[in-house]
């Protein structure tokens, strides 16, 4: 299975595409199609008919899926987009470490 570097809760920046540089929180983290959500950014605009729903109908903007390469974490330790590595503890959980001020960060 394929290991992603951010979760869901961590605090992102976007290094590519047209939201390059912008930060948010990330939403969703879908590791099959290796695609994250993050607040804020690749918003799309749905057009939805009024439903029982939203009787309202209308314009819903919503954040888009972006690539997870297309983000960086940002440590919460020193608040830069930062590499992560990982170190296993003595009980075998892994933990993920900052490769800028080498803190760990969960
Ligand atoms: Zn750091």
């Amino acid at each position: 299975m394929f290991k992603a570097h951010v979760r869901k809760g961590d605090t992102v920046k976007v290094i590519a595409g047209e939201d390059a540089g912008k930060t948010g929180n990330v939403l969703s983290v879908d590791r099959a199609s290796q695609r994250v959500v993050v607040e804020g950014i690749n918003i799309q605009k749905r057009h939805t008919r009024p439903s029982q729903a939203n009787p309202e109908g209308g314009i819903v903007r919503r954040p888009g899926p972006v690539h997870i390469s297309n983000v960086m974490l940002v440590c919460p330790n020193c608040n830069q987009a930062t590499r992560v590595g990982r170190s296993r503890g003595t009980d075998g959980s892994v933990t993920r470490v900052c490769k800028r001020c080498g803190k760990d960060i969960d």
